[in-house]
């Protein structure tokens, strides 16, 4: 066979790995990382996502998983066990809310979650058996932003591990391990693949211990990513900070647009400058500010109906972060759960609308809105 040496890096469409013999099967457990042995424990296209994943966020390894739920249990699985606690930001994921209050409380772990008021004092939540903190870089949908450096000082006092949650900023905007955070994870599934094709995951680590017990409980529980989509999740990566300066120009440009225009009551997007944390934004986030904002008109749902019906080219969908612009509806999706007190007490009323800016050309992208915002 002559000699193949691919600028891609192929698939490794396979569940196992072969031997030749009893002396090369040694060799695998007693030079480990030098040979493959089975898919769900490790896998070239698998370590190739997590190397290039773990480069950016500046940690000592990473592990990739099948989905970024699988990603988050992963991460709290390695810290905690049976009888432990967990403290989580009130404002996460909803997906990660019903992970610790409905599935991870029936094995034993539980969780209290911060008020926003108290993200920085929280001594009186934290108990002898705290273990972990959870908590984004920012907030769905409203871009509230966290200051990792004040969350991770505050943490170690209590000696508990700070998990951050750094899908909407990316290691292009903010890296948390640098700022004091243990363990970083991500919905890949967003940015990192960014193509709205890939379901994925990631957990990065600064400590070899924690890596160790991330490895162990990926493979054991079987929360492996398949070389097919961890391949093509390492092919969207490749094109991460090109993807993030346009995502954030684009939704620069369009906040203030949506700022200016008079049937937008409110604006949510950290680079504005009325924004509560628009200063720790710009310093965490070196001068970017992310690809997500949200807006409000009028709160009645047949004003948002009419702004959806009117858009053109954007469309209604559940998610985020790909390269073509979409809109969701707090309200409907994500925070459908919450009773109508706590939907108004973070301020997610009927006409909150999130927008996921992608990287087309601004001007097309203008020219939708407004379109969209003629028919209210
Ligand atoms: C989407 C998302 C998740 C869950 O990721 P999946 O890939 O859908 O499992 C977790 N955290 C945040 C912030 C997300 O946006």
């Amino acid at each position: 066979m002559p000699h193949i040496k691919p600028k891609a890096t192929p698939i490794f469409q396979t569940s196992v790995f072969t031997f030749d013999d009893l002396n090369e099967l040694e060799l695998y457990f007693e030079q480990p990382g030098q040979r493959y042995m089975y898919s769900r424990y490790a896998n070239p296209n698998s370590d190739e996502l997590a190397n290039e994943v773990n480069k950016l966020e500046g940690g000592v390894g990473a592990i990739v998983t099948s989905s970024g739920m699988s990603a988050i249990l992963t991460a709290i699985l390695a810290i905690c066990k049976a009888g432990d606690h967990v403290l989580c930001a009130e404002e996460i994921y909803g997906g990660s809310a019903a992970l610790l209050t409905q599935e991870l409380s029936r094995i034993g772990i539980e969780v209290t979650y911060v008020p926003s008021e108290a993200t920085y004092s929280f001594d009186e939540l934290v108990k002898p058996n705290t273990r972990l903190f959870l908590a984004e870089t920012m907030s769905n949908p409203l871009l509230m932003v966290f200051d990792i450096k004040r969350l991770a000082t505050e943490t170690h006092k209590h000696n508990i591990k700070l998990v951050i949650d750094n899908t909407f900023a990316t290691p292009i905007v903010t890296k948390p391990l640098g700022l004091g955070a243990d363990i970083v994870i991500h919905s890949v599934t967003k940015y990192l693949s960014g193509h709205s094709d890939v379901t994925a995951g990631v957990v990065i680590c600064m400590a070899e211990e924690d890596l160790q017990r991330v490895q162990k409980v990926m493979l054991t529980y079987g929360l492996n990513l398949s070389p097919f989509e961890s391949w093509l999740a390492a092919r969207g990566l490749k094109t991460l900070r090109l993807r993030m300066k346009q995502h954030c120009t684009n939704a620069q440009t369009i906040a203030e647009f949506l700022q200016g225009h008079p049937k937008v009551e409110q604006v949510w997007y950290p680079g504005l400058h009325k924004h509560p944390q628009h200063q720790l934004a710009k310093e965490q986030g070196s001068g970017l500010y992310g690809g997500m904002l949200s807006f409000r008109i009028k709160d009645d749902k047949e004003a948002v109906n009419r702004f959806m019906q009117g858009l053109k080219h954007i469309p209604f969908a559940p998610s985020l972060a790909g390269v073509s612009t979409s809109i969701s509806y707090p309200l409907g999706t994500s925070h459908r759960a919450l009773t109508p007190e706590q939907q108004q007490k973070i301020g997610i009323t009927a006409g909150v609308i999130r927008l996921s800016v992608g990287i087309e050309e601004d001007e097309e992208l203008l020219t939708d809105l407004v379109r969209g915002l003629a028919k209210i």
